[in-house]
């Protein structure tokens, strides 16, 4: 199994357009090779068949820098073959505008996720002429059965993480979960990877799926819970802190950690930063955008 992590920053990316913080203010002096595009992750098991996790706005950015996923030569066809989302996040989901050009997709997000997508932004409606986009309903329940990709070598498993919904949607009522993760087995190969880029909370079933995961891709939005507000109040359980992720990546240590989705707020997106020079030598690790992984 190979995976691609196309981006690691929150909404708005790092830097933010509109913004000179610290953070941002940082990379925009660094230049380009220290920016972050937004949170995506392709998976894939073999070459002609990619699958993206969430959809970001930098998503035609991302696929072009990604050579896995260019067609192959003289043709018109991709080898993405569809997209898993995570939650209803515009940050997950509006980059499905710009994978509108003809491409057979499949797309997966829980029933709640689907229904927002129909009702409040309506993504299903505004792309239904313009290609053939297949949606499938995942993870509305713990016994749900896993998804079979690519034949079958691929099994995705939808794990149920949280009832947080998108604000554009925070006046609709359909039942969760509103946000799931993703475990990914390569059944050749048996490497296993999580990917949980939106933790509002820590629930058991994450405890399950990571149980003989190799890897674990997850939600590094905030350091500390005072940043933008309030880290669980925003939705994300910080890396650091009581309860935070760090304190329950513990009971995991053979499993290796890379923080994704970083706001512009967290010092772990500064490689100088003592918060990111402290991970040294620990299985927790802050990717850049691009990194790959085999397992
Ligand atoms: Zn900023």
């Amino acid at each position: 199994m190979r995976l691609r992590i196309l981006g690691t920053a929150a909404g708005g990316g790092l830097p933010q357009w509109n913004c000179a913080c610290p953070g941002c203010a940082r990379a925009r002096a660094a230049g380009p090779r220290a920016w972050r595009t937004q949170e995506c992750l392709a998976v894939s098991v073999s070459p002609d068949a990619w699958y993206l996790v969430n959809a970001s706005p930098d998503d035609r950015a991302q696929i072009l820098a990604a050579p896995g996923l260019a067609p192959p030569d003289g043709t018109r066809h991709t080898p993405l073959r569809g997209v898993l989302l995570t939650d209803g996040e515009l940050d997950h989901t509006a980059g499905l505008l710009a994978l509108r050009e003809g491409a057979a997709l499949d797309l997966y997000a829980p029933p709640a996720v689907l229904d927002a997508l129909d009702g409040p932004f309506p993504l299903r409606t505004l792309l239904a002429p313009y290609g053939s986009a297949r949606w499938h309903a995942v993870g509305s329940g713990p016994g749900e059965d896993a998804l079979l990709l690519d034949g079958g070598r691929l099994r995705v498993t939808p794990v149920p993480v949280s009832d947080k919904r998108p604000r554009y949607a925070s006046g609709t009522v359909a039942p969760g979960p509103w946000v799931v993760a993703y475990r990914f087995d390569d059944t050749a190969t048996g490497g296993a990877a999580v990917y949980a880029p939106s933790l509002a909370r820590w629930p058991d079933t994450l405890d399950a799926a990571l149980a003989g995961a190799d890897c674990l891709i997850l939600d590094g939005t905030f350091w500390s819970e005072d940043e933008m507000g309030g880290a669980r109040a925003m939705g994300h359980l910080p890396v650091d802190g009581p309860g935070g992720t760090l304190v329950r990546l513990r009971d995991h240590q053979d499993v290796r950690c890379l923080y994704t989705h970083l706001n512009n707020t967290n010092p772990l997106a500064d490689p100088a930063s003592p918060e990111r020079t402290a991970l040294v030598g620990t299985p927790v690790e802050v990717p850049s955008d691009g990194m790959e992984i085999e397992l």
